[in-house]
């Protein structure tokens, strides 16, 4: 699927946008349908495979945090428990 990228002639505003055929994107930002398309990128497949990658470590922070959170909370109920 080509991604492209949009001036809007309206509010000057740009974004990148993925365009199936025969859709008509509009501006995020004031819906306006009058748009320059400033340049094609061939494929979206680098940005996926960022996508891809960014996401997974993100999932990994993820994973971590709550192993942390889990660490944690075991510690304080413990703490908790000696306390008593
Ligand atoms: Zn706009």
């Amino acid at each position: 699927m080509p991604i492209y990228e949009y001036a809007c002639r309206s509010c000057a505003h740009k974004f990148e946008k993925l365009v199936r055929t025969g859709d008509t994107p509009a501006c995020p930002l004031c819906k306006s349908l009058d748009l320059e398309r400033l340049l094609s990128l061939s494929t979206i497949s680098s940005d996926t495979s960022r996508q891809l990658s960014f996401n997974r470590a993100r999932a990994r922070a993820k994973l971590v945090q709550r192993d942390k959170d889990a660490a944690q909370a075991d510690y304080e109920k413990k703490h908790r428990d000696e306390g008593h």
